[in-house]
């Protein structure tokens, strides 16, 4: 049987992963999930990516939105709301609501996230098994300018580059400021101290094949990255590791990719990506049509390359995109 390692992120590697699914029913399919957009609301553990995912492939998720439940409501927020208790920004639905509550109680019971994400997909039945990266607190930060510093701070930090900047949790870059302002960097907090949950390394050291889905590259698949121990598996697998471009035509397909690839100096092309990610780890990388023109640019990078549509319509052309994956990680092996 084969066996596939994805390291996925939310939307962009939920809605891969259903294609891959379907392209390869028979496979083994272990997803990696970024931990690092948890956050806690209302007392509650919240991991947006896991549940994207879980729900995603459990048939469960708002399709048009990607992400949070279909058929929603949301009473428990208007109701925290009329009690002045926010924050508003965070969209979390009553349905949603339940599997925050299971996740967090879990948790308190003692039992770490990896154990807690397996008992939640007993119900979703995602057809996937699904490991958070980590069972440790890792968060993202990112850097941005502090509106409450004034100029008089800023050129007093020594030269570290934080002198009227403030950090701010992901989430509250990416949903409640909607990535308007520019990212200085991006820290994924604690992730230096963190272990690979159970199962990870095994996982990776076990595949036939590891695919970075077109996700993002550096709060999602970058994070995961960051958790030692993870990278080096994946290079030393020896086995074909091959990514999917979230950038089509210099562009993020859905978000805003760019702006926290600017914070780490890497253009927003599919070739800059592949760059990052580097020939030490990634061995094959798929770019859109739309960027044929950059196929020789990646190739000369030692990464072999190939322009296909990347674009996630529907089921059937995201298992083709799959396909094309599994196809050039066949390519790598011979
Ligand atoms: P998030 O955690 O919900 O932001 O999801 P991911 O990190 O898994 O995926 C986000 C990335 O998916 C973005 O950078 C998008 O550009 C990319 N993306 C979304 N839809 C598509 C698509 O149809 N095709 C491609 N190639 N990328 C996509
Ligand atoms: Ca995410």
């Amino acid at each position: 049987m084969q066996r596939i390692v994805v390291l996925a992120g939310g939307i962009g590697g939920a809605r891969f992963l259903r294609g891959l699914r379907s392209a390869v029913p028979d496979a083994e399919i272990t997803v990696v999930g970024n931990t690092g957009d948890d956050i806690h609301l209302f007392g509650l553990k919240v991991c947006p990516d896991l549940d994207t995912v879980m729900y995603t492939l459990g048939g469960g998720i708002h399709e048009e939105q990607g992400w949070g439940r279909a058929d929603e409501t949301f009473a428990v927020k208007e109701e925290l709301a009329a009690y002045g208790v926010g924050p508003e920004w965070f969209g979390l639905g009553d349905r949603d609501f339940a599997t925050h509550i299971v996740r967090t109680q879990m948790i308190s019971a003692g039992y770490p996230l990896s154990a807690v994400t397996e008992a939640l997909c007993a119900r979703w039945q995602p057809g996937v098994r699904l490991l958070p990266m980590t069972d440790d607190r890792v968060e993202t930060h990112v850097l941005i300018d502090d509106p409450d510093a004034g100029d008089a701070g800023r050129d007093e930090d020594g030269g570290d580059g934080t002198a009227g900047r403030k950090a701010v949790h992901f989430q509250e870059y990416w949903v409640r400021l909607r990535a308007s302002v520019d990212a200085h960097a991006v820290v994924p907090v604690g992730a230096d101290a963190a272990k690979p949950a159970p199962g990870v390394l095994e996982a990776v050291a076990a595949a036939d094949t590891i695919l970075f889905p077109p996700s993002n590259p550096v709060v999602s698949v970058g994070t995961i990255l960051a958790v030692p121990g993870i990278r080096e598996a994946i290079a030393d697998a020896g086995v074909p590791v091959v990514g999917l471009s979230p950038i089509v035509g210099n562009a993020p397909v859905r978000g805003m990719a760019d702006k926290v690839l600017a914070a780490v100096g890497v253009e927003t092309t599919a070739a800059a990506v592949a760059a990052h990610y580097g020939s030490g780890l990634l061995d094959g990388w798929l770019v859109d049509t739309a960027d044929a023109d950059t196929v020789g640019a990646v190739e000369d990078a030692g990464i072999r390359c190939r322009a296909v549509p990347l674009l996630m319509r529907d089921e059937e052309t995201t298992a083709e995109m799959a396909r094309q994956a599994l196809a050039l990680a066949e390519e790598v092996r011979a």
